[in-house]
């Protein structure tokens, strides 16, 4: 047995049954044993590859977006460009070069990173090494200053609770627990749920839905520095619009696992409702869920594969048509991932967003 499945067995047997949430935190960013706290899980020869790992495109159209919001604000001055779960620190990277030669940007911003992860943070500090990064492990601790931010695929690692309508306005909480040796998932007793009451006319005994607590408090807390200090906030991620059924789930080597079976050892993640980031974000303007392929498209992701094909031949050209149609196609990940802008309340969203 892994020294983690330990761990929650001897936590299980003190505290009882552990939410679903309980055990994502467990697993994903326990101090030694967490799935994040012990290695960088992307790319080909790890569990899984986002966005920015399958093309510099992204991070082009992402890092035009921004910078574009900023001289529609106005370019103020002392700005903060931060991400959160920057993983390997591609994007950010990308979003960094592609802005160069945009006037003043660079010398108006100071780079801020909101990272868990030990091993992520290192790929990070060589990935930017030519530039001045401060690391945070919360986005309370960020400055206070104009904040234009961006989050790819950050939203799905947070902590999930999941909730089974049972009779009446009552909800059963699925928890897990210890039996014969192995993780197992059980139900709570049937219970009316406050937080849940605006979801009792949309659902039938039965339905699952999922409450993300985190993804609300961090919301939250961008959406007052946006409407106290200005900037935007771009939040890329698979989902859509309020959370109906079960979307708990691990990845490993690129495959659908059991969640239960390898503590620690695989990615947990669930859809990102968008409804509940859009409602957290009260006090900002916020834009339409739009579909990835849609954002990109019109950020003019497609002249610019067009341009970056004209120097690339063979496979490496094979290679680059597969990333943009990989991006765009609603077949791919056009449709599945969402985009969802905030900026300060009566101002434009960002392009791609409007
Ligand atoms: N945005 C990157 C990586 C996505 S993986 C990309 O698109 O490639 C999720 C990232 O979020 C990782 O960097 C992970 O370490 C970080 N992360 C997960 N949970 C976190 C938390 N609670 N606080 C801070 N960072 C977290």
């Amino acid at each position: 047995m892994s020294d983690l499945s330990q761990h929650l067995k001897a936590r299980i047997a003190a505290d009882g049954p552990l939410t679903v949430a309980d055990y994502m935190a467990e697993c994903l960013l326990h101090p030694t044993q967490g799935y994040y706290t012990t290695r960088d899980p992307l790319g080909e020869a790890g569990d899984f590859t986002t966005s920015p790992e399958i093309s510099q495109m992204f991070g082009e159209m992402i890092g035009l977006c921004l910078a574009q919001t900023w001289m529609s604000q106005g370019e103020p001055d002392q700005i903060l460009l931060a991400e959160l779960g920057p993983g390997r620190g591609t994007l950010m990277n990308d979003i960094l070069r592609s802005t160069k030669s945009i006037d003043g940007f660079h010398s108006a911003l100071k780079i801020h990173l909101i990272e868990a992860s030990e091993p992520l943070r290192a790929r990070q500090a060589d990935a930017l090494a030519e530039y001045d990064v401060t690391w945070h492990r919360q986005v309370t601790s960020l400055p206070d200053r104009p904040l234009y931010l961006v989050a790819n695929e950050f939203f799905d690692a947070l902590p999930i609770r999941q909730f089974i309508r049972s009779k009446g306005a009552t909800w059963c909480e699925r928890r897990i627990g210890w039996q014969d040796e192995t993780l197992r998932f059980g139900l709570n007793d049937p219970q009316e749920i406050e937080s849940l009451a605006g979801r009792l006319a949309d659902t039938k005994t039965g339905d699952m839905v999922e409450i993300c607590a985190a993804a609300t408090s961090i919301t939250q807390e961008i959406a007052t520095r946006i409407s106290a200090y200005g900037g935007a906030a771009l939040f890329i991620d698979y989902g859509d619009w309020r959370s109906l059924g079960d979307t708990f789930q691990a990845i490993s080597a690129h495959e659908k696992v059991p969640p239960l079976t390898t503590p620690g050892q695989a990615d947990l993640t669930a859809h990102v409702d968008f409804e509940a980031l859009s409602e957290a974000a009260k006090g900002c303007t916020v834009s339409k869920m739009i579909p990835q392929g849609v954002f990109l498209e019109r950020l003019g992701i497609t002249p610019r594969a067009r341009k970056l094909a004209l120097n690339l031949a063979g496979p490496a050209l094979t290679s680059h048509v597969a990333a943009h149609r990989r991006l765009t196609h609603p077949k791919e990940m056009g449709n599945l991932f969402k985009v969802l802008s905030l900026t300060p309340r009566g101002q434009a969203a960002p392009p791609g967003l409007e």
